[in-house]
C-alpha cells in the first residue's frame, strides 16, 4: 500500500536533517504526516496527532489557513518571483518591511530578508563585522554567544551555537566565536569577585579587550537548550555591557519571536531593544521559507555612509515577494486574532498544567513557561536533583509515550539535562492544553511504570 511504499522510498532516497541515520536507514520515519488542520496533523495511517511544539517552533497559527493559501496563490499569480538585488525592489518586501518596523521595539526600522533563521544569523555576524572594517577597526571580529545556545547549521551560525553537540559535525569552527557562561547577571554588572566572572561575557571581554569584541548574540529565552528563560536584569546588564564598549548586541529571535512568548518578541518581556534582531519561523508560521535580519536605522545609515561600494551579501531569495506576501498575511492573522494575547493567557493555562504534573509525577520538576514556551525536566532523584543515566534517554521515552498517545512534543537532551519542550500553536485553547497536559501525564505515568 501507500504507507509501505512511502516508507520504503524514505529509507532508500531522502536524507533526513536532524536525524539519526542508521535508525532511519533501518527502521525507516517515524511519522510520515500528509495533512494539517488547526493544531492537528494527520499521518498517513490516518492518525490524528495535536502538534504540541509547533512542528520546528514555528507553525504558530496553525495549519491549514484558507487566507494564506490564497494569499499565496494571488501572489504567485501576480508576481511569483523578484529579485532585490541591484537595486531592485518589489511591492510585497517594502510593504513588508514597513509592517516589520511597525511591530519591532526602538529603532529597528531596516530590514533584509534571508530564507531562515542560519542565514539570518550568518548575514548578522557578517554586518557587524563589515561595519568594524569599514570603521578601521578590520581586528574587531570576534563574536561571544551563550553555551547553551542554537543559532543554527551554516559555518558561522554552527560556530556561535553553544550546544556542543553541533560541534562534533565539523572538524573546525569558523574563527572568532567565543562562548560565555549564561545568566551570571551579577558578573556581566561587574562583580569582578565571583568564581565564574572569567566565563561571563564581561570576563570575556576585559580578557580579550573590548576593541577585539564585534558582538554579543544570545536568544532572548534559550529554546533548543533547554528553554532557559534568563533571570531579572539579565538582558539588560548585557545592554548596558554592550553599550558601555560599543559591541553591537544582536538577539536572536527566531523561536521568541512573533508572539511565541507572550509579547510580540522575546526581548519586549524585558523591555530592551537590541541593535540586530535576527528572525525567522513565526514571521510565516512555517507557510513559506523566510527570515530576517532587522536593524537600527542608525547602523544601516552609518554603513551607507561609511561606503559607497555594493554590499556584496544577498541570496537569491532575499526578499522573495510570495515569502513577503505570506509573511504579511501571517502577521495580519497574528494581529486580528490577538494571538500575542492569546499566547500569554494560555501561557497562565500551560504553566498551570506543568505545575499540576510537578505535583503528580516524582520524576518531574522545574516547570517553566514564558507564554506558550515552555518545558518540564525529568530527575531520576527529583530531592538531590539526580538526572536519568544518559543511556535511558528518559527525555526521549517520554516522548514516544506522548506519540502513542497522539501528542507530539520535543525531547531537549543536552548540557546534561532531559527535558520535554512544549511550544502549541498560538491559537490553541484551555481545552486544548487541558488534554495535552492529560496526554503527556499519561505518557509520565508510562514512563515511569518502566523506569521504577
Ligand atoms: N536560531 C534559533 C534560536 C533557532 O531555534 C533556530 C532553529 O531552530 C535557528 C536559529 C536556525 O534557524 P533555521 O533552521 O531556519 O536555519
Amino acid at each position: 500500500n501507500n504507507a509501505d511504499h512511502l516508507k520504503k522510498a524514505d529509507q532508500q532516497y531522502y536524507f533526513h536533517p536532524t536525524t539519526p541515520l542508521k535508525l532511519q536507514q533501518q527502521s525507516g520515519p517515524g511519522l510520515i504526516i500528509k495533512e494539517g488542520q488547526g493544531i492537528n496533523v494527520t499521518d498517513v495511517q490516518e492518525d490524528v496527532y495535536i502538534d504540541g511544539v509547533s512542528s520546528l517552533w514555528n507553525v504558530n497559527i496553525g495549519y491549514g489557513r484558507q487566507e494564506m493559501a490564497e494569499a499565496a496563490k494571488q501572489q504567485i499569480l501576480n508576481l511569483s518571483y523578484s529579485s532585490s538585488f541591484f537595486n531592485n525592489s518589489n511591492d510585497k518586501v517594502i510593504q513588508l518591511s514597513e509592517k516589520l518596523a511597525e511591530l519591532t521595539p526602538g529603532d529597528l526600522n531596516v530590514s533584509f530578508f534571508t530564507s531562515g533563521g542560519s542565514e539570518s544569523n550568518e548575514t548578522a555576524f557578517k554586518m557587524v563585522r563589515h561595519y568594524w572594517k569599514l570603521k578601521g577597526n578590520p581586528e574587531r571580529t570576534k563574536i561571544i554567544a551563550l553555551d547553551l545556545s542554537y543559532h543554527g547549521v551554516t559555518m558561522g551560525a554552527t560556530s556561535a551555537t553553544g550546544v556542543r553537540e553541533f560541534d562534533s559535525m565539523i572538524t573546525s569552527s569558523a574563527p572568532g566565536f567565543l562562548h560565555a557562561k549564561p545568566y551570571l547577571t551579577d558578573c556581566e554588572k561587574g562583580d569582578t569577585s565571583h568564581l565564574d566572572y572569567e566565563t561571563s561575557i564581561r570576563g570575556i571581554v576585559e580578557k580579550e579587550g573590548p576593541e577585539t569584541i564585534a558582538a554579543v548574540i544570545l536568544e532572548p529565552v534559550q529554546g533548543v537548550g533547554g528553554i532557559n528563560i534568563p533571570p531579572e536584569g539579565y538582558l539588560k546588564a548585557v545592554r548596558e555591557l554592550c553599550d558601555e564598549h560599543g559591541i553591537f548586541m544582536i538577539t536572536d529571535e527566531v523561536i521568541c519571536g512573533f508572539g511565541r512568548t507572550g509579547k510580540m518578541f522575546g526581548v519586549d518581556n524585558w523591555e530592551i531593544v537590541p541593535d540586530v534582531m535576527t528572525v525567522a519561523k513565526g514571521i510565516t508560521s512555517g507557510y513559506m521559507q523566510l527570515g530576517a535580519v532587522l536593524l537600527k536605522t542608525d547602523l544601516r545609515d552609518e554603513l551607507a555612509e561609511m561606503s559607497e561600494d555594493v554590499f556584496f551579501h544577498g541570496f537569491t531569495y532575499s526578499g522573495h515577494p510570495t515569502a513577503c506576501a505570506v509573511a504579511l498575511k501571517n502577521l495580519e492573522i497574528i494581529e486580528k486574532e490577538d494571538l500575542v494575547g492569546n499566547a500569554k493567557r494560555m501561557g497562565a493555562e500551560l504553566h498551570k498544567g506543568l505545575k499540576y504534573l510537578e505535583e503528580k509525577h516524582k520524576v518531574t520538576a522545574k516547570a517553566r513557561t514564558i507564554g506558550l514556551l515552555g518545558a518540564i525536566e525529568l530527575f531520576a532523584d527529583r530531592e538531590n536533583e539526580n538526572g536519568f543515566d544518559p543511556s535511558l534517554h528518559a527525555a526521549q521515552q517520554v516522548v514516544e509515550e506522548c506519540l502513542n498517545r497522539n501528542l507530539l512534543l520535543r525531547p531537549l537532551a543536552f548540557g546534561g539535562i532531559n527535558a520535554v519542550a512544549l511550544a502549541p500553536p498560538l491559537i490553541v485553547n484551555k481545552k486544548d492544553i487541558e488534554t495535552i497536559i492529560e496526554r503527556l501525564s499519561e505518557a509520565i505515568k508510562a514512563f515511569e511504570n518502566k523506569a521504577f
